[in-house]
């Protein structure tokens, strides 16, 4: 259980000591050169600032971070991190401006969208992809959002497409598509999963040639109402449950904590709940453990205002 009466959450110098010894375990070195032979400034207006001896630049625990260009004290910023990495469902911009005294929605918005990008590291590509000999691989589809907040006005939005892939016992990465075909789920699938993998889905025709490239394809056939049987001949449970778990945690999150988002910050929010599933306390993260990654996640990253509004990919 975290303290949130914690010092680093609440004094500024605290939470910079805290911030600096995440940042550089080893000693403080210089963002711009790499050298280790740098000081701590004196004077006041000069807190928290470093200079360095080799190629004179200033620099702080925020200099080429996320939390570079941004005015969020630093403690408040710890406080948003283990929020967010802790609260099940997520926390909306609106909640994390009244509990942590944030001068403006536009400014808790923006610092929900960067932790949400320093959550984004723990994407399975970069450790090798989901599955492999022996592992099994549940695949399957889901439509978040689009409920209308305001039915006077205008149309229900579309719900959006996400096609999560989850390792049983293991991972998840999840994607948002603009419509769930063979077409745009085949390169996403073929990216993140071993061929190794043993797949299970629903009884979609999505997947049926797709499967013949892994190991072994089963699946449950939910028209049927078959949710889940036992396959004696490779003693597996067959069934997506894990993945219907997961989105069951994803759209209650979105739907009663965001409020539904819109299709160009979607991914965003995959990142974020994909983050917590990866360090969830099932494979012993606990939160101070995950908030910790988080922090970490700041680093070597920006976010400038106009890229939250662009459409990207995962
Ligand atoms: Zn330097």
């Amino acid at each position: 259980m975290t303290d949130l009466t914690a010092p680093r959450f609440h004094d500024e110098d605290a939470a910079t000591a805290w911030i600096e010894a995440s940042r550089w375990p080893d000693g403080v070195n210089c963002p711009h050169c790499g050298s280790f032979a740098v000081h701590r400034m004196g004077g006041k207006t000069q807190t928290g600032m470093f200079l360095c001896n080799d190629c004179r630049e200033k620099f702080s625990c925020r200099s080429g971070t996320l939390m570079e260009r941004s005015h969020v004290p630093l403690h408040k910023w710890l406080l948003a991190i283990h929020l967010l990495a802790s609260s099940k469902k997520g926390m909306s911009a609106h909640q994390l401006m009244r509990n942590l005294g944030i001068g403006s929605y536009r400014t808790a918005w923006f610092l929900c969208h960067r932790i949400r990008e320093a959550m984004g590291d723990d994407a399975p590509v970069s450790t090798g992809g989901l599955g492999g000999a022996g592992k099994i691989v549940e695949i399957d589809e889901a439509y978040v959002g689009g409920k209308d907040s305001n039915r006077a006005h205008g149309k229900a939005a579309p719900k959006k497409a996400v096609v999560s892939l989850i390792e049983r016992e293991g991972r998840v990465a999840s994607f948002h598509v603009p419509n769930v075909t063979a077409k745009t789920i085949r390169p996403i699938i073929m990216t993140h999963v071993s061929r190794a993998s043993a797949l299970m889905t629903d009884e979609s025709n999505l997947y049926t040639k797709l499967g013949r490239e892994f190991a072994s394809h089963q699946s449950v056939d939910h028209s049927r109402d078959e949710y889940a049987y036992y396959d004696k001949l490779t003693d597996r449970v067959v069934s997506i449950n894990v993945s219907e778990n997961y989105y069951s945690i994803l759209k209650r999150g979105i739907m009663g904590v965001y409020h539904s988002v819109s299709e160009a910050h979607l991914h965003r929010y995959l990142k974020e709940f994909d983050f917590r599933y990866n360090n969830r306390s099932r494979l012993g993260v606990e939160d101070d453990e995950r908030a910790a990654k988080a922090l970490k996640g700041v680093e070597g990253k920006r976010l400038t205002y106009d890229q939250p509004r662009q459409s990207a990919t995962y």
